[in-house]
C-alpha cells in the first residue's frame, strides 16, 4: 500500500467551459513537462491496462453502477507512480467536490505530498455570457463569427466563402451560458475554499488573451515548482 508516487507537482486547473482551461492545460504540458489527468481518460485507461484498480472499476462499469471516488482515487494513485509523470500533472475533472478533495489529500499525505496549487481561472461572468452567447459559424465553410467581436465585412455574408447561411449551436445561447456558469461555480465554491485554506490557491484572470492568460499560469507554475 506504500508506493511511492513519483509525481512533485500536482496541479488542479478550476474554470468554466469556455475559459480556455484545455487549451491552457496544453500549454502547461508543453512549457513544463507536466501530464494532464482527465479523469475519464484515467478510467479508460485503467480498465484498458486491467489494472487491480481498473479491473475493479471495470466491474462497477460492467454492473451499471458508478465508480466511487476510493476506485478512481486507486486509479490515480496507480497513475502517479509511472515515470511519464515525473515532472507532475494537471488533474481535470477530480476533484469536483470538497470530500473528494479531502481524499485527495490524504492519498498525497501518504508520501508526505500536498497539492501544490490549485489555479483558478477566473471570468468575468457577464462577458462570458456575451462572448460565447455572440457565436455563428458559416453553414457552408464553417468559418467563426460573433454578433458583436467579428462580424462579417458584408453583413450576412461569409467573408471566405461568400455563403449567406450561419448556423448557431444550440447550446451557445445567453440562457444555456449562465446556467452553465451558475451551475460551476456552484460546484466549485467548496473547492475554492478548500484550497484557499490551504493557501494554495492561485486566481488567474481567464478574460485577457490567450498569451495573456498562458503567461500568467507560466508564472504561477514557475514559482510554485521552483
Ligand atoms: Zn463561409
Amino acid at each position: 500500500m506504500s508506493e511511492v508516487l513519483t509525481t512533485p507537482a500536482v496541479l488542479i486547473l478550476l474554470g468554466p467551459p469556455g475559459a480556455g482551461k484545455g487549451t491552457q492545460a496544453r500549454m502547461l504540458e508543453e512549457d513544463f513537462g507536466l501530464v494532464q489527468l482527465s479523469t475519464g481518460d484515467l478510467l479508460r485507461a485503467a480498465v484498458a491496462a486491467g489494472t487491480e484498480a481498473g479491473a475493479r472499476a471495470k466491474a462497477v462499469m460492467e454492473a451499471g453502477g458508478l465508480v466511487s471516488d476510493d476506485i478512481v482515487l486507486a486509479i490515480l494513485k496507480e497513475r502517479m507512480t509511472a515515470p511519464d509523470v515525473a515532472r507532475g500533472i494537471i488533474l481535470d475533472g477530480f476533484p469536483r467536490t470538497a470530500a473528494q478533495a479531502e481524499a485527495l489529500d490524504g492519498l498525497l499525505a501518504e508520501s508526505g505530498q500536498h497539492v501544490t496549487a490549485a489555479i483558478s481561472l477566473e471570468v468575468d461572468d457577464a462577458a462570458m455570457v456575451g462572448r460565447v452567447a455572440g457565436r455563428l459559424t458559416c453553414a457552408t465553410c464553417g468559418e467563426g463569427y460573433h454578433d458583436e467581436f467579428k462580424r462579417p465585412a458584408v453583413a450576412g455574408t461569409c467573408d471566405r466563402c461568400g455563403g449567406t447561411a450561419f448556423k448557431r449551436r444550440a447550446d451557445d445561447n445567453a440562457e444555456t451560458v449562465r446556467e452553465r456558469l451558475v451551475a460551476y461555480h456552484a460546484q466549485t465554491a467548496p473547492l475554492i475554499s478548500h484550497y484557499e485554506g490551504q493557501g494554495v490557491l492561485a486566481r488567474v484572470d481567464a478574460m485577457g488573451t490567450i498569451a495573456d492568460i498562458r503567461a500568467a499560469l507560466s508564472a504561477i507554475v514557475q514559482r510554485v515548482t521552483a
